[in-house]
């Protein structure tokens, strides 16, 4: 199944946006990022450090300024990775960074002008003018789905009830990793179909940004395109390759304030930022490559990345930068995260013939449609050849060659004998409408029979017109590689691609060049001295001390910032914990003076935690085991000596002779009590005599005295069946609960 074994690591590409206009305002002096496009560094300053302090410098495999195009970005770094998931890898893209960087600008970008169209657009021309250009032999099915992450809920933007719509939960399969159960999937046959489904979901979660506060920033987008090719191999048999390209436009980065807040707002906002420390818990996790624990499991986003980041993925890691000097901190902080991610290692393989392609399913379906069909046209081809009595020259056997002439053959007889028979059965209908010779009854029956026969006729036909319809309508879902080839092969156009193609690996490679170069001068700048004097040399060794002594300082600064980041955010988790601890402490005062020890029991011994949707969740109440549900099914057997079926719970309290409740069972067992009335609730029961039972049976809580008052005035029978209808109900309904 797998092509490729080797290793590669994440690509990590910095961009950093212009100043807007009221950053703009501070004067040129206010941007601290400075770029080096040749060698692919971002190097930053500290606003608030005096000038002396050495700068920070980051190097990536690509820096794209704030002059760079949306299309040097694509052509450059996202176009491989688009031709991989083609050829059948899997290839994810995120966008990384403070809210306001520009991640929707690199992701989606302005649709309507084509210079600033952003990666998914150019994604979406890139898949399907491929697809037009490809060989004839070739065919794809192109699937496209849109969720988002909001709050540790993962939502289908799709969902025509996004609003109303339960989170979805995460699954895992042998074949293609963790995936979303009952995700909607939408099969897209054009670039325009692709958009609509895209608009679809951007129109689902600006409605969501109305009802929410800064929701688009706080959720993580993932938009999911499958593209499925199937190929015949060198053993004739088609083979399907399945590219899966995760396009992610991240929440932002920035820490949410946690301080002060409660309850809901407190958990609400633990949880926003919970994705993204996860995200950076695994990255930190992969890039030291020591921990053999990855945190995958620790949030929804995490999960769905799994592959993306150590697995079968080809990943691409777009880090966004603010210029403004008041954004220091954030934008350091994304660097470092972006730098760590450089060092992950993925192991990226074509995914070949998986099991649960649906390109096959289509492909079976789509077969069995035209088996039908042909079966179908066949038996109108032969009842016409009875109606004409003609033989026929074609062979029945010739089924492979001709195939597709055979079958328009077949159909256009089947459509004339349609026509015929229906010319035929107006004919006879004409000719017995004229017959004089018969009986009006017998026309009518006649008459009526012929009719009958062209129902049947009409029927079939439509029936058949469906099936057709049926058989087009996934056929077509279906794109076939060189259909559109006169629309598309712009010669030029291609080889103007390929040259762009060329370019930008070329600009690659130089960069990789120089950056080696640049470690490599390091090393060797020694070796490359001679010393004519003692005085040279010791000229030569101070200039390198002072050089080694500034990286030590940066080094030095470096472990300093890391170290406060820690303390800051060990701070900030220790204020989350404390403010959680109150909380449950704030609960388990609740549980434990106000709900009866027995029930929590119960309730605790019901619970069982579910890894997979990470939640605790209730068992069912009956086990599924045969034995159980039979005894579910069955009413208690009436046992000798009482007047109905008994609980063996009711009879284990009778037995045990405690409780009254029971006792009430026979009235026989009842004792007479012979004390006096309480006049007082004599003369209520008096007053509400129409309510008397009711009320009676609604105050469990009232006490002995007007239980005994009442056998004592002769009334006990309403009052011992109805409490032991309740106790039997009550019985009948622990049954099960005690059965547990
Ligand atoms: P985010 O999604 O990270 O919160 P946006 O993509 O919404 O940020 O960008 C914020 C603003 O900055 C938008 O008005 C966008 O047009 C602008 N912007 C971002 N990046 C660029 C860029 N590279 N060139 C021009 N404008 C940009
Ligand atoms: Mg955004």
């Amino acid at each position: 199944m797998s092509k490729n074994k080797s290793s590669e690591s994440v690509k990590v590409v910095v961009r950093c946006r212009p100043l807007n206009r009221k950053e703009e305002s501070n004067g040129p002096a206010g941007c601290i990022v400075q770029m080096d496009l040749r060698l692919g560094q971002v190097i930053l300053r500290n606003p608030r450090a005096p000038a002396s302090e050495p700068q920070k410098t980051f190097t990536f495999d690509a820096v794209y300024d704030a002059n760079s195009k949306q299309g040097d970005l694509y052509d450059e770094s996202v176009r491989p990775l688009i031709d991989s998931v083609l050829a059948g890898f899997n290839g994810t893209i995120f966008a990384y960074g403070q809210t306001g960087t520009g991640k929707t600008y690199t992701m989606q970008g302005a649709w309507m002008d084509p210079e600033k169209r952003g990666v998914i657009p150019n994604a979406f021309d890139h898949i399907f003018t491929h697809i037009s250009r490809s060989q004839s032999d070739k065919q794809y099915l192109v699937r496209a789905s849109y969720l988002e992450i909001y709050l540790e809920e993962v939502l289908d933007l799709l969902d025509p009830n996004h609003g109303n719509a339960r989170a979805l939960e995460l699954r895992e399969s042998p074949e293609s990793g963790v995936y979303v159960r009952d995700l909607t999937s939408c099969v897209c046959k054009s670039i325009k179909e692709i958009e609509e489904v895209m608009n679809v979901g951007n129109q689902a979660r600006a409605v969501a940004a109305t009802d929410m506060n800064e929701h688009s920033s706080r959720s993580h987008a993932l938009f999911l395109i499958t593209v499925e090719c199937s190929q015949p191999g060198p053993d004739g048999r088609k083979h399907i390759r399945v590219g899966r390209l995760n396009l992610v436009d991240l929440a932002g980065s920035e820490r949410q304030a946690k301080t002060g807040v409660q309850g809901e707002r407190l958990k609400e906002a633990a949880k926003i930022n919970l994705s993204l420390s996860a995200l950076g818990n695994v990255i930190s996790a992969l890039a030291d490559g020591r921990s053999g624990h990855v945190p995958y499991r620790d949030s929804k986003l995490t999960r769905l990345l799994q592959d993306s980041l150590g697995g079968n993925a080809k990943t691409v890691m777009v880090a966004t930068l603010g210029p403004a000097p008041q954004h220091y901190d954030e934008t350091l902080t994304t660097l470092r995260y972006a730098n760590r991610a450089k060092n992950i290692q993925n192991q990226p393989r074509v995914n070949e013939d998986p099991k649960d392609a649906l390109l096959r399913e289509f492909q079976m379906e789509i077969a069995r449609l035209r088996a039908q069909l042909n079966h179908r046209k066949w038996r109108t081809k032969q009842k016409k050849e009875q109606v004409d009595g003609e033989g026929w020259e074609r062979d029945g056997d010739e089924e492979t060659e001709g195939e597709e002439d055979e079958e328009e053959g077949v159909e256009k007889d089947a459509e004339e004998y349609v026509k015929l028979e229906e010319q035929r059965l107006e004919r006879e209908k004409q000719d017995i409408r004229e017959d004089q010779f018969m009986l009006a009854e017998e026309k009518q029956r006649l008459l009526g029979e012929k009719e009958k026969m062209m129902g049947v006729l009409r029927k079939e036909q439509e029936a058949t017109e469906q099936l057709t319809a049926k058989y087009k309508a996934m056929e077509s879902k279906l794109l076939v590689g060189g259909k559109n080839i006169i629309d598309h092969t712009n010669e030029q156009q291609k080889m103007l691609e390929g040259k762009r193609h060329e370019i930008a690996e070329q600009t690659r490679s130089e960069r990789e060049i120089q950056q080696q170069m640049l470690v490599r001068d390091d090393e060797t700048v020694e070796l490359r001295e001679t010393f004519t004097s003692l005085q040279q040399e010791v000229e030569a060794k101070t200039k390198k001390l002072k050089k080694l002594y500034a990286k030590l300082q940066c080094i030095k600064a470096e472990i300093q910032d890391v170290n406060d980041e820690h303390v800051r955010s060990r701070q900030e988790l220790e204020q989350t914990q404390n403010e959680l601890t109150r909380e449950l402490k704030f609960k388990y005062l609740i549980i434990e003076n106000f709900i009866p020890p027995e029930e929590k029991n119960k309730i605790m011994n019901r619970l069982t935690f579910d890894p997979e949707e990470d939640q605790w969740k209730f068992q069912p109440l009956v086990r599924a085991e045969s034995k159980s549900s039979s005894q579910m099914k069955k009413r208690p057997a009436s046992a000798v000596g009482y007047k109905r079926p008994i609980s063996q719970y009711a009879r284990v309290a009778i037995a045990m002779g405690a409780h009254s409740r029971y006792r009430a069972e026979n009235i026989m067992f009842l004792e007479l009590d012979m004390t006096p009335p309480n006049s007082a609730s004599l003369d209520r029961s008096a007053e509400s005599e129409p309510n008397q039972s009711h009320s009676l049976d609604n105050s469990p809580t009232k006490d002995r005295s007007v239980r005994k008052s009442r056998s004592w005035c002769q009334t006990p029978k309403s009052i011992t069946s109805s409490s032991s209808n309740v106790s039997l109900a009550a019985c009948h309904t622990a049954t099960p609960m005690t059965a547990q």
